[in-house]
């Protein structure tokens, strides 16, 4: 007598997956954004603590926290994600490496390519290029090209600003940040 399917080692994987749907599931937008704001204190202390890191010729520190997601991956195994990473420009004739590009560039490279929000600390300054102060630091010129060219990142991708020591933060959409600072959302290609 052949043995019953569910015995068979080879059917294993697949007897989860068909017994808990729920657990391959695809994740609704809300549900995206609840777990973000379940997370945002825990991401805001990240992105201080990761400002720690910075190494900056000018004592500038930034540091970035990503709440990432990971297409097709079971909840038993981790598909949401946080990385975190600090500004680093060890001269002024150095490449300024910023905090919110290596921290999305660390989760696209474990293929959390969803970016549903990163938090960004630091000391309020003027925008290099549109001029504009905030109430904490915005992703530069070259962050919000990058975080526009990077499909994971959407119209609703969230971006809190906070103060790296001050309680002062605002959040808003990526597509509200562009706006802000002379850039259209639409401009992708
Ligand atoms: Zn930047």
């Amino acid at each position: 007598m052949p043995k019953p399917s569910y015995l068979r080692p080879t059917e294993s994987f697949r007897y989860l997956e068909d017994v808990h749907p729920i657990l391959t599931r695809e994740i609704e937008e809300w549900e995206h954004l609840d777990n973000w704001y379940k997370m945002l204190e825990h991401l805001v202390i990240r992105a201080r603590t990761a400002a720690s890191g910075a190494n900056s010729y000018r004592g500038f520190a930034v540091g970035c926290s990503v709440w990432a997601y990971k297409p097709n991956t079971p909840i038993w195994a981790q598909p949401w994600k946080i990385f975190t990473a600090a500004n680093e420009k060890i001269s002024p004739s150095e490449v300024k490496n910023c905090a919110e590009r290596k921290a999305v560039l660390a989760a696209l490279a474990e293929n959390y390519t969803r970016i549903i929000g990163l938090v960004v600390a630091g000391r309020p300054q003027a925008d290099a290029d549109s001029k504009l102060i905030e109430r904490a630091l915005p992703p530069c010129l070259a962050c919000r090209k990058f975080l526009l060219s990077t499909p994971g990142v959407s119209a609703q991708t969230r971006i809190l600003m906070v103060h790296l020591t001050e309680p002062i933060g605002e959040e808003i959409t990526f597509e509200e940040l562009l706006r802000r600072h002379g850039m259209n959302f639409q401009s992708r290609k």
